[in-house]
């Protein structure tokens, strides 16, 4: 069996602990590999290697800075199957998932390059007769992330190259869950250049993402994960003084305007409730329909569509070019959401299409719900409520798109929302008025490319700074302002 190592000062090495987890597939409940759950003593090391590389790396120009990354970008590109393989192997979505998910990794490796550009700072000349003032953006220190299992790619990098490319150095805590992606994507990083001690890995699970939390010499700390931790890792960090970004779970809304483009609308929120098995933060879970035909239509169509969705391991030879809803992330997950579909039936749900208790060929130890649809939602009941993170889509009718905002507006989180229309006015209503961070307008999963922010809002993220794009490196950065002048000759 494989045991996972730690990356630290340029180096793999063991951790020194004798606590380890398996790591499953989902799809199949095969143990792939044996993670390291990570002690005080393994994060001092890295603590120690990344504090001692930051003097030098934090004064090297920036545009050698970027060098590591253009290398980096193209080792990603040139792995993408194996990294997509390896994704859907332990995290259990589709690879073509799995695909754009690394797409999205190498994008983000790809904007931070422009560092040289991203990074500069201002000179207003003459703040007073003789006096100029400028501002400089300045590395901090070291940076830390706290990431979650379902992008074990992407979420990494909406950190990593920023905080690298913009003279900090940088500790990766991946998930416990899917720690495998970054062994093979850090076997890359060692590959491109950066000094030891610039880029670490440490494997392990909430005891030492609290360690990192309350450690003194760490400057920041990026969490991506459930609100409930989002929330607990913002107050840990404002005690022991750090910079944090904590992006929490969602409920996102589709609304269905009476003008709707019934046969794409249908098609793509099926991809964004069912993709991933239902498990991305972006993942649309509730459907507003506003009128009764529009309800009709969709209840009808939608459950048509879902019934025939595929149900399967993402890695067998028939499915590896499909959208196959894959298995959920544990056993644990699937007992939770079956559990959570048996609370909306009890609280007044109609069940239209039950996923509970489906079976794959050839895969009894995976962990499988199918395409789930509950109807006769209303907003309060515990399905409408709950971030429920599987196949698990509930519907409900309103009688006008301000009713739907007023539901979307009630709700804790605020990560996306879409409306489907052709219409401007009802499309810039929505916009304007509905408390998400993230909007789409006919895209169901509006999440944005790597040149733009990516964050939501209300108890969906608790930061001022979101993640990826320019945005990010005001995190990774303090603003010096200095105001000079010289003397006349
Ligand atoms: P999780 O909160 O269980 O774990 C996330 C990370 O936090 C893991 O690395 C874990 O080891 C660590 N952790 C767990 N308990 C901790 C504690 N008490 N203190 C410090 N660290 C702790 O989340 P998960 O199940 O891995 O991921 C799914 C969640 O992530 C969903 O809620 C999903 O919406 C959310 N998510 C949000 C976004 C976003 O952009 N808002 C993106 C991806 C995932």
């Amino acid at each position: 069996m494989k045991t996972l190592f730690n990356y630290i000062n340029g180096k793999w090495i063991p951790s020194e602990t004798s606590r380890f987890l398996d790591v499953e597939n989902p799809g199949t409940g095969d143990v792939l590999a044996q993670v390291p759950m990570s002690t005080d003593v393994d994060l001092t090391l890295a603590v120690d290697a990344a504090r001692a590389a930051y003097d030098d790396w934090s004064r090297t120009p920036v545009s050698q800075r970027v060098q590591p990354l253009f290398r980096l970008a193209t080792l990603l590109r040139d792995n993408a199957e194996a990294i997509a393989r390896q994704i859907s192997a332990e995290m259990g979505k589709s690879l073509p998932d799995a695909h754009a998910e690394v797409k999205r990794t190498v994008e983000n490796c790809e904007v931070a390059c422009g560092m040289p550009n991203m990074i500069q700072g201002d000179i207003l000349p003459g703040v007073a007769e003789g006096i100029d003032g400028e501002v400089l953006s300045m590395p901090i220190g070291l940076f830390a992330a706290i990431v979650p299992f379902n992008f074990p790619s992407m979420v990494p990098f909406w950190f990593l190259p920023y905080a690298v490319a913009s003279g900090n150095t940088f500790l990766l805590k991946c998930s416990e869950q899917t720690p495998i992606t970054s062994q093979v994507q850090f076997d890359l990083i060692d590959r491109c250049g950066f000094p030891p001690g610039v880029v670490n890995l440490l494997n392990g699970d909430k005891s030492i993402a609290s360690a990192i939390c309350a450690h003194p010499e760490i400057d920041g700390v990026s969490f991506v994960g459930s609100s409930a931790v989002a929330k607990l890792v913002s107050e840990a960090c404002a005690k022991s003084g750090k910079r944090c970004q904590a992006f929490g779970s969602a409920k996102n809304y589709l609304v269905v305007m009476p003008d709707a483009k019934m046969e794409p609308t249908v098609r793509n929120m099926l991809t964004s409730c069912l993709g991933c098995a239902g498990q991305r933060c972006m993942a649309a879970s509730a459907i507003a329909c506003i009128g009764d035909d529009v309800h009709d239509d969709v209840v009808e169509q939608l459950t048509e569509a879902a019934r025939q969705t595929a149900v399967g391991y993402p890695l067998d030879p028939q499915h590896v070019n499909d959208d196959v809803v894959g298995p959920v992330i544990s056993e644990r997950a699937r007992q939770r959401i079956e559990s959570l579909i048996g609370i909306g039936v009890d609280e007044g749900a109609k069940l239209l299409l039950d996923g509970r208790g489906v079976q794959v060929d050839g895969h009894a130890g995976g962990h499988y719900v199918g395409p789930t649809l509950l109807g006769d939602v209303r907003p309060g009941m515990t399905v409408e409520r709950t971030e429920i993170f599987g196949p698990v889509v509930v519907i409900m009718k309103f009688n006008s798109l301000d009713e739907a905002i007023e539901a979307i507006n009630g709700h804790d989180y605020g990560n996306g929302a879409s409306i489907y229309t052709q219409n401007g006015y009802w499309a810039r209503k929505f916009k304007l008025e509905t408390q998400a961070g993230m909007i789409g307008v006919n895209v169901g999963i509006p999440a944005p490319v790597a040149p733009l922010p990516f964050g939501g809002t209300k108890s969906s993220l608790y930061a001022d700074v979101k993640a990826q794009s320019r945005e990010v490196v005001n995190f990774f950065t303090e603003k010096k302002v200095i105001t000079q002048r010289f003397f006349d000759e």
